[in-house]
């Protein structure tokens, strides 16, 4: 088939090599233009992360966590690509890398650990060796600095059908098949809401934001441990260190939208590090071995959302598929967006390897993504409504859920937490819910887990609690050290 895939971010970059060798004539469109040429792949990561203009996906300078649901599909179909991506400077961490000390020394393997892994490396960098990749692909030709503006739809038999779509200064590009693969701002929902074609839409606000700063280690210096933190929620604020490739790191806040105080003053260089070092595991990073390379960088619309393209059965359009955050999207903390964008395309290759029915294609493609997506998609959602509780508990003193049920889910969550750090059986569960290998939570119905957490529980909560029990200042202890330096800088 003669396939169009509009925007070459990470959901159309792994569209198209998924569905690459499978007989089919692939054009990518992309608005803006191609990574800054460089004679080698060091210099190529240090180009595509300074220097490459990304207006259209304005994460693209935030971290990534790229997830072991990722990285294992990336080993098992395209190993190729991960050869290349290791080649520039990404890092695998693998399973054993990640165990406490207690569990690493008495490690066993098990089947499946060998998909429990991530990859440390910048967007930049991951996105740059995948466009390198896919455009040398000889089924793939890619369009860049072509922005799409519209859609070419044609009357079908009851259902309209996608013929292509329109690009700025009006030339037109058919196709049998149209991706919508344009990311968190796709348009393409309101132009079929203006030729009278409505997508149902499920859209909840996370209500936080979310702020980057990017370092680099000073040569001589290396990372410090991994154990001791680096990750972690204060409640009023979740943060986190994410290292990347080639000696870069980033730092992440995130917070509600309603901690304007603290979220002013985050966005200013000269107070993000000093707030940075009041956090124990931050502080390790931004000691003398790391220099700044960006400015705090925040960004907002953290929303859950699901779009509807079959309802009742039926598809809305005919010959049209949204991929990536087009179609669903989670909130970034999670850092699920890239795997659910890569299993979103090999569930699209599947179905267009089973049946080229166009209805029943759609539909079965709309299924899939259900079956296989959605339960993630749930556990994001329901994880953001418990967080913003929550956060309306720190800031306004709301008072915290009580009675019997809200203690025996905390009494469960102190318990699963202080049985992963101890028990590597647990720890494999939470892992592999974590990396989606399989739906978030699922490990919990496992016998062997719920009778090691039943021990747990019953040697009582404020022995558990200690697992989980948050090192930092409180959010009072915060603000008047974030206002001791504001008024210290205004002074100045
Ligand atoms: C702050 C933040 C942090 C995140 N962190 C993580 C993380 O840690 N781990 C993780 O897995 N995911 C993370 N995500 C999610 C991840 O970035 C997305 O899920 C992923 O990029 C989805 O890919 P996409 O191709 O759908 O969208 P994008 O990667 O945004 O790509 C869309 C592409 O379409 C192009 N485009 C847009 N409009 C047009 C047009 N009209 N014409 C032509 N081209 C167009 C854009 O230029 C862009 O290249 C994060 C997201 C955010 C916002």
């Amino acid at each position: 088939m003669k396939l169009l895939i509009c925007g070459s971010g990470i959901a159309g970059l792994f569209t198209a090599l998924s569905l690459s060798g499978q007989g089919h004539d692939i054009t990518l469109v992309e608005r803006d233009g191609p990574p800054p040429e460089a004679a080698d792949d060091t210099e190529g990561a240090e180009r595509a992360f300074f220097d490459w203009e990304r207006q259209g996906a304005a994460q693209f300078r935030h971290p990534h966590a790229f997830l072991g649901l990722m990285c294992s599909l990336i080993e098992a179909h395209h190993p190729e690509l991960l050869e290349a991506l290791i080649a520039a400077g990404a890092r695998p961490i693998r399973f054993t890398d990640m165990l406490p000390p207690g569990l690493r020394d008495d490690y066993e393997p098990a089947p499946g650990d060998e998909k429990l892994w991530v990859m440390s490396c910048r967007r930049a960098t991951i996105e740059r060796v995948l466009h390198k990749h896919v455009t040398a692909l000889p089924d793939v030709r890619l369009l860049s600095g072509r922005t799409v503006e519209g859609v070419v739809l044609e009357e079908g038999d009851g259902t309209p059908r996608v013929a292509g779509v329109k690009l700025a200064g009006g030339e037109s590009l058919l196709a049998e098949v149209t991706l919508d693969a344009t990311g968190r701002t796709s348009r393409f929902p309101r132009w079929f809401r203006d030729a009278g074609i409505a997508i149902a839409e499920e859209k909840d606000d996370a209500e936080i934001q979310y702020f980057t700063r990017y370092y680099r280690l000073k040569p001589g210096y290396s990372e410090p441990p991994r154990e001791g933190g680096g990750n972690g929620d204060l409640g009023y604020l979740k943060y986190g260190v994410f290292p990347g490739d080639n000696g870069h790191f980033a730092v992440i806040l995130c917070m509600a939208v309603a901690e304007r105080e603290l979220r002013q003053a985050i966005l200013r260089p000269e107070l993000f590090d000093d707030i940075c070092r009041q956090v124990p595991g931050l502080d390790r990073w931004l000691d003398e071995r790391a220099e700044a390379t960006t400015d705090p960088a925040g960004i907002g619309d953290i929303n859950a959302v699901w779009r509807h393209f079959v309802e009742d059965g039926a598809p809305k359009l005919l010959d049209f598929f949204a991929v990536g955050d087009a179609h669903l999207r989670t909130n970034p903390l999670y850092g699920r967006g890239c795997s659910t964008s890569l299993l979103h395309a090999h569930l699209l290759r599947d179905v267009f390897g089973a049946d080229m029915d166009p209805v029943r294609r759609a539909c079965a493609f709309s299924e899939r993504t259900r079956s296989e997506i959605r339960p993630i998609f749930d556990a994001s959602l329901a994880d953001d409504k418990r967080a913003i509780v929550r956060a309306g508990h720190e800031i306004d003193g709301t008072p915290a859920p009580t009675g019997v049920g809200a203690s025996v889910k905390g009494a469960l969550r102190d318990a699963v937490s202080a049985a992963a750090r101890e028990n590597i059986h647990v720890m494999r569960g939470v892992m592999r819910s974590f990396n989606l290998i399989e739906p978030p939570g699922a490990f919990m119905s496992d016998w062997k887990t719920r009778a090691i957490i039943a021990r747990y529980l019953l040697r009582g909560r404020a022995r558990n609690q200690e697992a989980r029990r948050r090192v930092g200042p409180d959010r009072n202890a915060m603000l008047d050290y974030v206002r001791s330096l504001t008024e210290g800088v205004s002074a100045a």
